[in-house]
């Protein structure tokens, strides 16, 4: 007997509509030609690539899920909250990510502006929505690869250790949408929510599971697994949770850029096979 290949979902993902650099029809090509048989595009707090997205892989022939990856703040640390399968027309959810784009503005002026206090630079707003393919949608990113631009780090994962984050220059404090609101819209628009990288906050372990209580109360029903921003170890660590408390295990990788991401489209470990995936869900 022979078990079928394991599906290549990938199921997170970034264009120019957020902080990735490829429009969403070249990352379909992209996908296709790495293989993906399923593909999710999940741009941060914004719906606006996922129609030529859909286009864009019904013309390869790709498999293909509306997705976004909704920006949340939990006890006092930011958590992303990707929505697969959801109704990209869906009046709540439009309403609640346009609120959360809304404050998107502002938090970059005041990022540009301790920025421009601590390195001596000048015109870093402008600089940073010089590289952002929708202004509505400034990110951390954007402020990277401006950085890098101006000879301040070499690369982008540089400047997250140096600045952005919190504590260091450039970080601003922010309220996103509460882990209720973010998962109530995504139920309201018939999506799947699914815990982005859980291995990437920075909780303590009973914070941890606070959130990870909350999500599952709220209806949340899948976690990430296997991810871009995942070493080995944490998706052992976050499958043995997903067995343990009966979420759909996703795999995505994060992809953002060519020159800057680790993990391409597809170029991801097999999802544990003791995990139930969460491509079950979607039809
Ligand atoms: P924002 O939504 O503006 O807070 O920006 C968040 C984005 O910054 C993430 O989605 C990543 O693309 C990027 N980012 C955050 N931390 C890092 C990191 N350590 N290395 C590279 N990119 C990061
Ligand atoms: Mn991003
Ligand atoms: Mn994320
Ligand atoms: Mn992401």
């Amino acid at each position: 007997m022979f078990s079928p290949a394991p599906r290549n979902a990938d199921l997170h993902s970034h264009s120019t509509v957020s902080d990735g650099t490829l429009p969403p029809a070249a990352l379909a090509q992209r996908a296709q030609a790495n293989g993906v048989d399923l593909w999710a595009l999940t741009d941060h707090d914004e719906l606006g690539g996922l129609d030529e997205a859909h286009r864009a892989a019904a013309a390869l022939g790709l498999r293909f899920v509306p997705g976004v990856e909704i920006s949340v703040s939990f006890a006092a640390q930011t958590v992303h909250i990707v929505a697969l399968g959801i109704d990209p027309q869906h009046a709540q959810l439009r309403a609640g990510l346009q609120q959360i784009r809304s404050g998107r503005d502002q938090r970059a002026r005041d990022m540009a502006h301790d920025l421009e206090q601590h390195l001596g630079l000048r015109g870093v707003y402008e600089g940073a929505l010089r590289y952002a393919g929708n202004p509505a949608l400034l990110s951390r990113t954007h402020f990277a690869r401006f950085l890098v631009e101006n000879g301040v780090c070499r690369q982008t994962h540089e400047v997250f250790s140096r600045f952005l984050t919190p504590g260091k220059p450039g970080y601003v404090e922010h309220t996103w949408a509460t882990l209720d609101e973010a998962v109530a819209w995504i139920a309201a628009a018939g999506g799947i929510a699914v815990l982005a990288h859980p291995g990437r906050y920075r909780y303590t372990e009973a914070e941890e599971w606070a959130l990870l209580e909350r999500f599952r109360q709220l209806g949340g029903q899948g976690i990430e697994v296997v991810t871009g921003s995942h070493t080995a170890a944490q998706a052992r660590k976050y499958a043995a949770i997903a067995l343990q408390l009966g979420l759909y295990a996703s795999r995505g990788s994060d992809f953002h850029s060519p020159g800057e991401s680790v993990c391409d489209l597809g170029r991801l470990p097999p999802l544990p096979v003791d995990l139930v995936p969460v491509w079950d869900l979607l039809h």
